[in-house]
């Protein structure tokens, strides 16, 4: 049986995840979701995502830009296998250059019909190096897998790869999205026996649509619940009671890993404001909502 009030830790911060957009109107879209989530007030910072082997670069340097410029705090994501050394110093020469102060670190994975690995096969060389050549100048979070990364040879061996990517320098941890409250706060113990005592943020996916829910677990291994999956699919035809749904799940998750002492959310808002907003408001926090309820 594993404790309550895992964490131990004080920093409570909240963040929010966007993916860099195509085009024109895909940043228009994106700022606008910024600036709402922006309003209300709640998040330390945004995190921008990094395309496997590099593939939105420019876009992820676009975006991280944008956000700046809009007074964001910025943690732009960077993923190592099939890069090198001289890539990633030129990446992140630019990126302290332009006062970025936070990075999430990943492995990531090779495009498909890649084989070479390159000079990072997994996280914890990149989170060393990082540490080697800019010392403490940047904060540092890297991946966690409370279900356990899909290609880990064992659930034991997750821990201990997870343990060392902590120790080799790691100021935070940001879980994989995931809906059993339990998994995360087991998940968390584990690590604290094995000498993690960073915090470890759970990942938050809103739930909005079925299909594309379905996709994204899929590809990263998380487990949809069957009675959640099963509701969901005799809603996909009704996305008011799909949304009012996957509110409620999100919701109760939330108040669960609470419960637990989870030191902030991350929430993956794929670009969008108003599911997690809902999520936001649903938990009490948020400044400056206006008379008509939006932020
Ligand atoms: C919060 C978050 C943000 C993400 N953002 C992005 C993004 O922007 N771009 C992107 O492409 N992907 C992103 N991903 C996905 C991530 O890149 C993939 O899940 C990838 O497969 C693993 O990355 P990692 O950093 O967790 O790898 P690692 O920590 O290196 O682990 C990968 C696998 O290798 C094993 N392992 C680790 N070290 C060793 C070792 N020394 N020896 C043997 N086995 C080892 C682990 O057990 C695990 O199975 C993100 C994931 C999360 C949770």
């Amino acid at each position: 049986m594993w404790s309550f009030g895992l964490q131990g830790c004080a920093e409570v911060e909240w963040s929010v995840e966007f993916f860099p957009p195509q085009g024109a109107e895909g940043f228009a879209k994106l700022m606008t979701a910024a600036a709402s989530l922006q309003r209300c007030g709640c998040f330390a910072f945004a995190s921008v995502t990094y395309g496997a082997g590099g593939s939105t670069r420019e876009r992820t340097f676009a975006a991280v830009a944008r956000l700046q410029e809009a007074g964001w705090e910025v943690a732009p994501h960077l993923s190592g296998i099939g890069s090198d050394r001289a890539a990633v110093a030129e990446i992140l020469d630019r990126y302290a250059m332009a006062g970025v102060r936070r990075l999430v670190l990943l492995r990531g994975d090779l495009p498909s019909g890649v084989v070479d690995p390159g000079e990072f096969r997994y996280a914890v060389e990149l989170v060393t190096f990082v540490r080697a050549r800019y010392g403490d100048r940047f904060w540092i979070a890297v991946a966690a897998y409370p279900e356990y990364h899909p290609q880990a040879r064992s659930a034991a061996a997750d821990l201990e790869a997870f343990a060392a990517k902590m120790a080799a320098g790691a100021d935070c941890a940001i879980t994989q999205f995931f809906f059993n409250a339990d998994a995360y706060a087991y998940f968390v113990e584990e690590a604290r026996r094995r000498g993690v005592f960073q915090p470890i943020v759970p990942g938050i996916m809103p739930i909005t649509c079925f299909s594309r829910l379905a996709r994204f677990a899929d590809q990263c291994g998380a487990e949809i619940p069957r009675w959640i999956r099963r509701t969901m699919e005799g809603l996909e035809n009704d996305s008011k009671g799909m949304r009012a749904f996957g509110e409620e799940v999100v919701f109760r998750l939330l108040e669960r890993l609470r419960m637990f002492g989870a030191p902030g959310f991350h929430f993956y808002t794929l670009n969008q404001a108003e599911p997690t907003l809902a999520l936001i408001q649903r938990l009490g926090m948020g400044e400056r909502r206006g008379d008509n309820g939006l932020f």
